[in-house]
């Protein structure tokens, strides 16, 4: 790098305290993580609990991460674990998170390399990532914060509000009553689709339920399944042949996470778009779904994939594939990619994380809006904090 001219040192005087092949001098100052246990109101269940793979959900482990530079800049970020894994994310971004401290905070994709190498030895997906997750979210909220801008804006935004569809009515642990009645209480609300869990042991009891949504909302109002990867290939054939007259907006996890072929297969053969992708812990394995031409719809998830840095190369190699984008969970997050995908994608709306925050989210027309705050937009409840159960330090505060 050439020192700057007086000029330009005139026209910022940051410029002037750097020394010719230093673009910044501001450093990474501190790190804190945070354990915290969020409880769920009702205990959920997918198909995943109907087979006896999984207990139902009763709560969800969140590792927090907030970084602070020796020149005052603050983000934070979050990535999460259902049922076990909590405890073993915070453990190991405890052991890495002191490879920040003194590291320009604007060099996220170099930092995210030296957390991901410092624990390789246990991989570089899963929860090793997972672990990463939280703080590489953090350096990208206070890269945001820095420039004033929200996430979204800094990326670079396609649109400042995306099409919001809801999970929360439709779990198997509810009878199918009372998901007819979360289903009209949400489209009242302006809610832009719904989204409905599927996999019973007899897809007979799933189709009349489809039935009864479709019925309920109309046949224009969005409407998608899940199956949670509940099917074998000839079942999802099956059923999703059955299920092509319900006009549905997605089959969503018909197999196996890691069945690409079989996906694409179903892709193929039905006209209904195959969604999946949330179960996957790195961009290596959505590659696999990307280059198959096994989905319609990719469903990354920032946090499993190991943060933001990890989901904006999914987003480029989806998008040059022509596929669209429905990320999974994580609304606070995702809403800021979605809004950066070049085409129009859904953001998933599940309140679960609202108490884990100061703000919350509007939505207006059946679309989220992304909040006009820097960065992510939130701040770290006083709930979320009473809710911490373990807490861990490195280097200084200023
Ligand atoms: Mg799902």
């Amino acid at each position: 790098m050439t020192a700057p001219t007086p000029a330009t040192i005139a026209a910022n005087p940051l410029m002037a305290r750097l020394a010719p092949g230093e673009a910044t001098t501001d450093r990474i100052a501190w790190v804190k993580l945070s354990l915290a246990v969020l409880p769920l109101k009702t205990p959920i269940s997918d198909a995943k609990v109907l087979t006896g793979r999984q207990k139902p959900l009763t709560e969800v482990a969140i590792l927090f991460c907030e970084i602070e530079s020796a020149n005052g800049a603050f983000g934070h970020g979050f990535s999460y674990s259902k049922r076990a894994g909590g405890p073993g994310m915070f453990a190991h971004a405890k052991e890495i998170a002191n490879n920040l401290i003194g590291e320009d905070p604007n060099d996220i994709a170099r930092l995210w390399e030296k957390l991901c190498w410092a624990g390789a030895s246990v991989g570089r997906s899963g929860l090793a990532v997972q672990a990463i997750a939280a703080m590489d979210i953090a350096l990208w909220d206070m890269k945001a914060r820095r420039a004033n801008l929200p996430l979204a804006k800094l990326l670079g935004a396609h649109r400042d509000s995306v099409r919001a569809y809801n999970t929360s009515g439709g779990f198997l642990s509810s009878p199918i009553e009372e998901v007819l009645e979360s289903c009209a209480r949400l489209k009242d609300k302006g809610i832009g689709g719904v989204k409905i869990k599927v996999g019973q042991p007899d897809p007979m009891v799933d189709l009349a339920r489809v039935e009864a949504v479709r019925k309920l909302l109309g046949d224009a109002f969005p409407v998608a399944v899940d199956a949670n990867q509940q099917w074998d290939r000839p079942t999802a054939a099956r059923v999703g042949r059955a299920l092509e007259p319900m006009n549905l907006f997605w089959i969503e996890e018909p197999l196996d996470a890691y069945d690409a072929e079989g996906h694409a297969r179903l892709a193929a053969a039905l006209d209904t778009p195959i969604a999946t992708g949330e179960m996957l812990t790195s961009v290596a394995e959505h590659f696999e779904l990307i280059r198959n031409d096994s989905v319609d719809f990719i469903q990354p998830d920032a946090g499993r994939v190991g943060g933001i840095t990890q989901f904006l190369k999914i987003m480029a190699l989806a998008d040059f594939k022509g596929l669209k984008m429905a990320p999974h969970f994580a609304m606070e997050i995702h809403l800021h990619l979605c809004a950066a995908y070049p085409r129009e994608p859904w953001v998933e709306h599940f309140d679960w994380l609202e108490p884990l925050f100061d703000e919350t989210l509007e939505i207006r027309d059946g679309r989220m809006v992304v909040p006009n705050r820097p960065g992510l937009g939130f701040t770290i409840s006083d709930q979320a904090r009473a809710w911490t159960v373990a807490t861990h330090e490195e280097g200084k505060r200023g």
